[in-house]
């Protein structure tokens, strides 16, 4: 049996080299991205998949990337997956477990919470499986009190139509701030070329500071909840 305790080159190519991967369907996925690939050693994953060998000791967590590489057998019997068919697979799986996730994390908010607006806002992942501009803001203030254990990022905040960015730039300061720390750096720039970003973004480009009073650091993203900061 090849042990987990020897990780790295060469623990990677034995474990590689023992024959296809056996997925028996599990994945390792919070409301965070706090999985770590044993293969690559990336860290800050959403998902890892469960997979073992004939010959590994244990169960190990491969994330989809390096999973994609490898043949991986589904199941102990079951047909054997490669390529393009195991990359669709993969992804189709990660997908609907990252929604079943966020579902979850909805369904707990809605228990401990008495915001009369995040009704509305489940409903809307419901149909869409995203969330826009205004609904985001709604649950990302809920989870900023209620569960900040949850990185807001496991949210996809539609920002692609003209609709949705102006939809934030009619938000209030708070909002605007409360969805911040869910949107990529990609759409962070875009917002602030079109001018609809945080007011403290208007003239920088946008150069990240260190937290100061009243402001809340959320998984790596400066957020203000201050009293101050409302708008
Ligand atoms: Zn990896």
């Amino acid at each position: 049996m090849i042990s987990l305790s020897g990780r790295g080159p060469a623990w990677v190519a034995a474990a590689t080299q023992a024959g296809p991967w056996i997925f028996e369907g599990h994945l390792r996925a919070t409301g965070s991205f706090d999985q770590r690939c044993l293969m690559c050693g990336r860290q800050d994953l959403r998902l890892t998949f469960e997979v073992s060998t004939d010959t590994l000791e244990a169960i190990c967590d491969i994330c989809e990337n390096c999973l994609s590489k490898e043949a991986m057998v589904l199941g102990p019997q079951g047909p054997v997956l490669h390529g393009q068919e195991l990359r669709h697979h993969l992804r189709e799986m990660a997908v609907r477990v990252m929604q079943r996730t966020c579902r979850e994390v909805l369904r707990d908010l809605l228990a401990i919470t008495s915001d009369s607006r995040l009704p509305e806002a489940v409903v809307y992942f419901d149909r869409n499986a995203q969330l826009s501009p205004r609904h985001a803001a709604t649950l990302f203030l809920a989870l900023s009190s209620a569960r900040p254990d949850v990185d807001p990022r496991i949210f996809e905040v539609q920002m692609r139509s003209i609709e949705h960015r102006q939809e934030f730039g009619r938000l209030s300061e708070r909002e605007k701030l409360a969805v911040w720390p869910g949107l990529s750096p990609t759409v962070r720039k875009r917002l602030i070329a079109f001018g609809l970003a945080l007011k403290r973004y208007a003239q920088s480009q946008g150069t990240r500071t260190k937290p100061g009073r009243g402001q809340l650091v959320w998984n790596g993203a400066t957020s203000n909840f201050g009293a101050g900061a409302a708008g």
